[in-house]
């Protein structure tokens, strides 16, 4: 489903004449249809530059990125504007619409492609119910506690029907009880739509809890790849 090759990211430099961050050193990625795939390292490693390089949030220096058969980095802006709509995000610190309602904010992604307002009533009370927040559509982000709104994030990250859902350590704001019942969550949704997740996360329990797969990066580099168990779990 995500198929990243020889992918490097340099920063442009601040000063003159110097060379900048190298952030991406020739990555190379396999993330299969349905799998849960985790990336940890400490920060400053790549993992937020390698995470946002798979819907070209951040345009790599060289390599490629291919998403469901398609190679992001020659598209046209329209073409990848559509092929953006199979690739949900959720973040650390939600991204919601302060002045939106639960409702609204769950909505603003079908009205961003013209869904008309019955389809999008009826897929926001599906949203709703999915992540257990039929009681708070009405309430802004400000009034609800950090996982309903790490909730109301992953409710709208799945209002275009996506094939891919990237989370931006998607817990680290959260209490470990909490950041628990997301990652409950998170398996529901990968088990009940067969949706491909990769998860960026500076936490091994979040690994061990939820995912296949694993890499470990440093300095720009995959150092380590595999089955969680044989990663980490082995003597
Ligand atoms: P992580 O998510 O693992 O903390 P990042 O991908 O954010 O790592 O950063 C990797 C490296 O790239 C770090 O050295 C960071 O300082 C650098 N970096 C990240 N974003 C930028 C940027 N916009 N401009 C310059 N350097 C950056
Ligand atoms: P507009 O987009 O014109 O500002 P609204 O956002 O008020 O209109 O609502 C558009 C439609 O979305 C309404 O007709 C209603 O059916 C539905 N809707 C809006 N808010 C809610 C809600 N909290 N619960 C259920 N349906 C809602």
């Amino acid at each position: 489903m995500i198929r990243i090759q020889q992918l490097s990211k340099r920063y442009p430099s601040q000063g003159k004449g110097a060379e900048g961050m190298l952030a991406l050193d020739h990555i190379d990625l396999h993330i299969a249809k349905g799998e849960i795939y985790g990336i940890i390292g400490h920060s400053g490693a790549g993992k937020s530059t390698l995470l946002r390089s798979m819907n070209l949030l951040e345009s790599p220096t060289s390599g490629t990125v291919i998403v469901d058969d398609v190679e992001l980095t020659t598209l046209s802006t329209a073409a990848l504007q559509k092929q953006r709509s199979k690739i949900g995000m959720i973040f650390q610190h939600f991204n919601l619409l302060s002045s939106a309602t639960v409702y609204d904010n769950i909505a603003f992604p079908l009205e961003l492609v013209g869904t008309p307002k019955q389809a999008i009533k009826e897929k926001v009370d599906q949203l709703l119910a999915l992540v257990g927040l039929e009681d708070h559509r009405n309430k802004y982000p400000a009034q609800l506690s950090g996982g309903q709104k790490q909730r109301v994030g992953i409710a709208r990250a799945l209002a275009n029907d996506p094939k891919v859902l990237l989370c931006d350590e998607a817990t680290s704001a959260l209490d470990p009880q909490t950041t628990n019942s997301i990652l409950d969550l998170l398996l529901k949704i990968n088990k009940e739509f067969g949706i491909t997740i990769a998860l960026i996360t500076h936490e091994m329990h979040v690994i061990q809890r939820i995912c296949d797969r694993v890499a470990v990066i440093h300095g720009g580099r995959i150092v380590e790849e595999g089955n969680v168990v044989d990663v980490f779990l082995k003597p």
